[in-house]
């Protein structure tokens, strides 16, 4: 994953600079940083992509950074998961951090402002301070509080750490500036009372520090050099910096903040709060649900690392925010699949053929090549009798030229077999088509080399022999809303425009070389798609995902263009 070949993207610019106006190649220093409130999601990949990819080609540190300053929604279970999937993803961090390793020392900052006069306890309502706010364009009024004294700042400080408030009674704010034009500027709220177990410090503080406070003495104290955040945090840029003023020291590292665009997926939601919701309704089986754009639900479906990789590095880093159409996700799996993906034959809406001049009893197992993409992918044997399974849509009575399947009194070849022709079909009382009988021509084996091998028919089907065949629990998805940008419609929510058909589960009649299949393993179901074998599968029931299908939507979505 050598990252030195790459064009510089516009963070790597600004890095450039800094290095070339004096700043030590050796001082680079970068984080990931999540909160721990769910599951990461393939927006995530994107800062993932970028953080490790600036630790690589600047062969600098990366921690992982685990914002967890808030106890209400922060669990064990989601720092697993995400420590979980940023190893899978291929990235290992140089020390794993917690904000609340800082608490202590956040703290003691804190108390250091009041006593410099630039932070106080505010005691007023939420409502009252919002009311004080004023708006971009109206100054915001001082609270009646502001000028209280140091000591009893201290003194009401000390209680609220004690655990001698309710929660909502005091909050500390940091003293700047009420008629700033940055309205985060406006006495941001530092602390806030919780009386809140936290996942790794209990019941030691029952004070919580906010993000803003939070964010940027993290970095300091981790000496991270540039941290990269998304655009939303813009504004937050001149608090970040007033934070740091207050502590930063000459002889350290200043962190430098810097924004890029976030990463939006089409047809699904890139936000833990909102995914949290379709885990907590039930609309999807859990956060790693196939359907789920979360890492963890993408690698279940069969989501290679590489071509997660591969769409982050695609799509690259910008500066505005945009809608990134799924199709280009999907191209890059079906890209990396192509090339590793066993060939396998798989007949998921079977119809039964007959046969009828091959010999009652007997069966032959013909070779077959287990990857064309993949000279060392070898070979492997696929039986055939007399009785087979087709997919139901590659027979029609009658058809026009254009339809190159099976059609009565027309020829075909089946999939490393043989040459068949159509002769008749048997209806049941509704008349649907229930059998067909055809004919084979035994000179024409795939691969004898004869002359009537070597004959072209128009169409090749895929097959699997009825009494050989394996059944097997398939699920097939389609996208989990069912329009582009589900959470930016007016007057709707998002959970209005779930896809009710996005999951539909079938039986499928597979190749008996499928039956020691383990769970991950990814084949190509031949003129089907891409299949894996899902976590939920065992040697009695096997169960596969659709991963994607073989069209590529997102080549013709370029052609438009
Ligand atoms: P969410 O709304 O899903 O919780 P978040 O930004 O609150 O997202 P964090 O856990 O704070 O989630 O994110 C960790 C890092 O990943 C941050 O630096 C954040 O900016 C970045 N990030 C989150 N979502 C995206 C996205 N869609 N595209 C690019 N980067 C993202
Ligand atoms: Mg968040």
């Amino acid at each position: 994953m050598s990252n030195a070949d790459k064009p510089l993207n516009f963070l790597e610019h600004i890095i450039e600079e800094d290095l070339k106006n004096g700043f030590s190649r050796d001082d680079l220093r970068f984080r990931f940083p999540p909160e721990p409130n769910g599951y990461l999601h393939i927006g995530h990949a994107s800062s993932i992509c970028l953080n490790f990819g600036l630790g690589l080609r600047y062969d600098a540190p990366v921690n992982l950074r685990f914002d967890d300053t808030n106890p209400a929604k922060e669990e064990q279970e989601f720092v697993d998961a995400i420590k979980r999937d940023v190893t899978w993803l291929g990235y290992q961090w140089n020390t794993e951090r917690y904000a609340s390793d800082y608490f202590q020392q956040l703290y003691d900052w804190a108390v250091f402002l009041i006593k410099e006069g630039k932070a106080y306890v505010d005691s007023q309502s939420s409502d009252e301070m919002a009311m004080q706010k004023g708006s971009p364009t109206e100054p915001g009024i001082e609270s009646p509080f502001r000028n209280r004294s140091v000591e009893e700042n201290l003194q009401l400080f000390t209680s609220m750490k004690n655990g001698e408030f309710e929660e909502g009674k005091h909050v500390l704010r940091a003293k700047i500036d009420m008629t700033s034009s940055n309205m985060l500027m406006r006495d941001p709220i530092m602390y806030r009372v919780l009386h809140k177990a936290h996942h790794r410090t209990n019941t030691d503080w029952c004070i919580y520090p906010m993000y803003d406070w939070t964010h940027g003495e993290s970095d300091y104290i981790e000496q991270v050099s540039h941290s990269l955040c998304t655009l939303e945090f813009a504004m937050h840029r001149e608090l970040y910096d007033w934070f740091l003023d207050q502590v930063v020291s000459q002889d350290k590292v200043r962190p430098k903040q810097r924004e890029f665009a976030r990463r939006n997926l089409s047809h699904t939601v890139v936000s833990k709060r909102k995914l949290a919701k379709l885990v907590e309704e039930k609309v999807v089986i859990g956060w790693d649900d196939p359907r789920m754009p979360t890492i963890s639900g993408l690698k279940r479906r069969g989501y290679s690392p590489e071509s997660i990789r591969n769409f982050a590095d695609t799509i690259g880093i910008a500066k505005r925010d945009n809608l990134i159409d799924v199709s280009l996700l999907e191209f890059q799996v079906r890209d990396h699949l192509n090339k590793v993906a066993p060939r396998v034959m798989g007949v998921l809406d079977p119809l039964k053929v007959v046969i009828t001049n091959y010999p009652e009893g007997e069966e032959e197992w013909l070779d077959a090549e287990n990857n064309p993409e993949d000279e060392t992918a070898g070979s492997r044997k696929v039986p055939f009798s007399k009785e087979i399974y087709i997919e139901k849509e590659d027979f029609r009575e009658e058809a026009n030229k254009k339809f190159f399947r099976l059609k009565l009194g027309k020829e075909v070849r089946l999939k490393n077999a043989y040459i068949i022709k159509a002769e008749s079909c048997t209806k049941d009382t509704d008349g649907n088509i229930i059998e067909v009988q055809c004919t084979y021509d035994p000179k024409s084996k795939s691969g004898s080399g004869t002359e009537e091998s070597l004959r072209k028919v128009k169409g090749t089907l895929h097959w699997v022999s009825i009494k050989h065949a394996i059944e097997a629990e398939v699920r097939l998805y389609d996208r989990l809303f069912t329009v582009e940008s589900p959470d930016t419609h007016k007057d709707k929510d998002f959970m209005d425009f779930v896809n009710p058909d996005s999951l539909e589960v079938i039986t499928g009649y597979l190749e008996p070389s499928l039956q020691e299949a383990k769970i991950g393993d990814q084949v190509q179901f031949q003129r089907l798609g891409y299949f894996c074998v899902d976590t939920d599968s065992t040697s009695e029931k096997l169960v596969f995902n659709k991963t994607v299908g073989l069209r590529d939507s997102w080549a013709k979505i370029q052609q438009k263009n």
